[in-house]
Order: structure tokens, then C-alpha cells, then sequence
């Protein structure tokens, strides 16, 4: 945890533009922005990812970006918004100190979001089955 970059910024060890802080929480400008104004919201305390996160925290985290991603959006004068989270390496996650990307979007961004698969055949069936199946066990 004392290697975690986010922590040293909670902890003021290393410089950040922080936007917004409260007792529990800092949003602050993504050293490498996606797009101008891209703004990262952390909880305090190191948790590596989400599901490791407590979920009165997640529940106090997206109340607070849900009020917070307008604003970004209005002082980047931009006109929408994507949320992102990455979780796990192969998700590109980099960082593993909890944190939700705001990326402010503009008209004729450039930005493309994902690209589009087919399902073949009755692959649709078979995974949702495989989904609910976890889902269910997950809830437990
Ligand atoms: P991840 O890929 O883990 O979801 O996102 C981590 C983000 O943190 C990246 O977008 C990266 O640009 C940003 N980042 C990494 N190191 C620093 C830093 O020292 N300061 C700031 N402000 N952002 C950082
Ligand atoms: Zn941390």
C-alpha cells in the first residue's frame, strides 16, 4: 500500500490538481488525459479494486460522482460524459487504488468508443446461462 500512487496523493507525498476533496474522498485531473479535463474520484482509503471496495463506500462514491461529472463537464466546457473503471490488468488497470475515470466529451472528439462483436449461433444462451449461474452464487 506504500508503493500506491493515489495514496501518496491522499497523503500529499506527491503533487496532484486536485478538483474536489471532502473527508473521504479526492478528485483530482489525470496526469494523462483522455481528454481535457478528465478527472479520476478516489476514495481515501486504498482498496485495490472495486469489488474489494465496501459497498457503503462504492454507494458514497457514484453519490458523489453523480454530482461531481456535471460540474466537470461544465468547467471543461465540454457537453457529455463517459464513466470508466478498469478492473484487473487485463482491463487496463494500472493503478490499483479504487478509482472512477470522468472523461469529459466534446462534439467531433475524436474518441471512439468499443467496438461491436456478433454472438454466433446459440453463444448468447450459453453465456447468459453461465452469467446467471455466477450471478446467483455471487448474491448468495
Ligand atoms: P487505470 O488505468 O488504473 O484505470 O487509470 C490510472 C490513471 O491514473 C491513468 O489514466 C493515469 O494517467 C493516471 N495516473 C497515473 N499516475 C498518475 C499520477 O501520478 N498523477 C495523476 N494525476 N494521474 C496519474
Ligand atoms: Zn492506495
Amino acid at each position: 500500500m506504500n508503493d500506491c500512487i493515489f495514496c501518496k496523493i491522499v497523503g500529499g507525498q506527491i503533487p496532484a490538481t486536485k478538483v474536489y476533496e471532502d473527508n473521504d474522498f479526492v478528485a483530482f485531473l489525470d496526469i494523462h488525459p483522455v481528454s481535457y479535463g478528465h478527472t479520476l474520484v478516489i476514495p481515501k482509503e486504498h482498496f485495490d479494486k472495486l469489488e474489494n471496495t465496501p459497498e457503503e463506500t462504492v454507494v458514497k462514491l457514484y453519490k458523489l460522482i453523480r454530482r461531481l461529472a456535471p460540474a466537470v463537464v461544465a468547467g471543461s466546457e465540454a457537453e457529455g460524459y463517459n464513466l470508466g473503471l478498469n478492473s484487473g490488468a487485463v482491463a487496463g488497470q494500472v493503478i490499483f487504488h479504487t478509482h472512477v475515470h470522468i472523461i469529459p466529451r466534446r462534439k467531433n472528439d475524436g474518441l471512439e468508443l468499443w467496438g461491436e462483436k456478433e454472438y454466433q449461433g446459440n453463444m448468447m444462451d450459453e453465456i447468459a446461462k453461465k452469467i446467471r449461474a455466477a450471478i446467483k452464487q455471487a448474491l448468495n
